[in-house]
């Protein structure tokens, strides 16, 4: 038997069960034979008489671990979460800065799971099994933890470290897991926090002032940690501001004040991590070795590489998909790279688009995740003049874009 988590998003005006919701989502997808991991059921898909219909606004099949693409009903143990997500926009936290009057940003929160974040889990893509593997460590984290596992004796700790190039969706990659665990560990935590410190703003320009910033907004964070029932997860961005921060330091460029912040961070940091409902994730775009303090603090690291064709070709394909839905782009049928694969990548009548496709991907190699979501955008405002093209006609601006940023960068 297989399992495959199943995400029920429950509308919020909904008033039924959560248990009830289960059981119709079941009877549901016991009616098909087989069901296609990755992929999300949207309220408009449900039959207006559904039992669903009023009360359920998507019903995500999770992706599997070993990358399965098919599986038999009678063959799968379901898992569901039912949720409902949270609409509120971020709210800023700020510190005062009295040397200028500012009020500057020193932290982002969301109360997850939140609306903004639907959906991005599901839209990063990776060839080797990143996002899998990176939840599956936390998972582990906090079962370990559930069951006391003695830290000294099996060294484990829930500090995150993912590393690579600028642009491969290490930043998203980090709120899309606080937004899974909101989903998965809700029978433990009643609430979750997502609490973005904004580095950038707390190491750069005021260090005098940044040692007391960074006690004030971590003072708050432990406040929110007392409760026991909120999951906290501490996003830091782009940790190497602290290393450059401590190497002027102490190359004399800096003053001292800036190697007193960062190790206030680091306390600080040591501080909330051995808390149960605590999860501290953070980013690195230095490829090469990270000489950080903080490596040693991160027991889960993880290399978030360069894309290659297959994942550019799924980025591509979403992309298309999505303008064929809006009616920018006039629909094709376009296949996923693993049944182009099937096909052995043979040129027919129906594969002749999605190998055009293929081509760009394969030009595009070496291009952000970032960069990649932005031609579409770019090839049609510069390269096409109508409301709606051809498929053929997008592939060309598409292939325009594509070298004019090569060109450009
Ligand atoms: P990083 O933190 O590594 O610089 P970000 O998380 O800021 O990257 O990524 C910026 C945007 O680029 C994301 O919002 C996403 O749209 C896109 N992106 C980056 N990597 C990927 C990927 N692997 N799959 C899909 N989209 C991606």
């Amino acid at each position: 038997m297989t399992s495959l988590h199943v995400e029920i998003v429950q509308k919020r005006e909904s008033c039924i069960e959560a248990k009830t919701i289960k059981q119709l989502v079941h009877a549901y997808l016991s009616s098909f034979m087989s069901l296609s991991p990755g992929t999300t059921i949207s309220n408009s898909e449900f039959d207006d008489d559904s039992a669903l219909k009023q009360d359920v606004q998507s019903i995500t099949l999770c992706n599997l671990d070993d990358g399965h693409q098919i599986l038999y009903i009678s063959e799968t143990v379901m898992i569901y979460h039912v949720y409902t997500l949270n609409s509120f926009d971020s709210e800023m936290e700020t510190m005062h800065d009295p040397s200028s009057g500012e009020e500057l940003p020193a932290a982002n929160m969301w109360s997850l799971p939140s609306k903004e974040f639907y959906g991005l889990w599901e839209s990063l893509i990776y060839d080797s099994r990143v996002k899998e593997q990176t939840l599956r460590f936390v998972e582990t984290a906090f079962e370990f933890s559930d069951r006391g596992v003695d830290s000294n004796i099996i060294n484990w700790n829930r500090v995150v470290l993912l590393h690579g190039p600028p642009g491969t969706g290490k930043t998203s990659l980090c709120r899309a897991l606080s937004q899974k665990l909101s989903i998965r560990l809700q029978d433990r935590f009643q609430n979750t926090q997502l609490i973005e410190i904004n580095s950038h703003s707390l190491f750069s320009k005021w260090f005098s002032e940044s040692g007391k910033l960074v006690f004030k907004l971590f003072n708050k964070i432990k406040e929110i940690i007392e409760d026991p029932q909120i999951l906290v997860c501490v996003l830091i961005d782009e940790v190497e501001s602290l290393t450059h921060a401590r190497r002027s330091a102490l190359s004399g460029v800096e003053p001292s004040d800036s190697i007193r912040v960062v190790n206030a961070v680091l306390t600080q940091i040591d501080q909330i991590k051995n808390f149960p409902n605590v999860l501290i994730l953070t980013t690195s775009n230095m490829t090469s070795a990270i000489d950080l303090a903080f490596v040693d603090r991160a027991d889960i690291r993880q290399y978030v590489g360069p894309l290659t064709e297959k994942p550019i070709y799924t980025i591509f394909a979403s992309c298309l998909t999505e303008l064929m839905a809006k009616n920018i782009v006039m629909r094709e049928q376009l296949f996923s790279y693993h049944v182009l694969k099937e096909y052995n990548f043979t040129k027919n009548e129906s594969t002749e688009m999605s190998l055009e496709l293929l081509k760009l991907a394969r030009l595009s190699v070496g291009l952000s995740g970032r960069a990649l979501r932005k031609l579409p955008f770019l090839a049609h405002a510069l390269f096409i003049d109508s409301k709606t093209s051809t498929f053929s006609r997008f592939l060309q601006a598409l292939r325009q874009a594509i070298l004019k940023h090569k060109e450009d960068n």
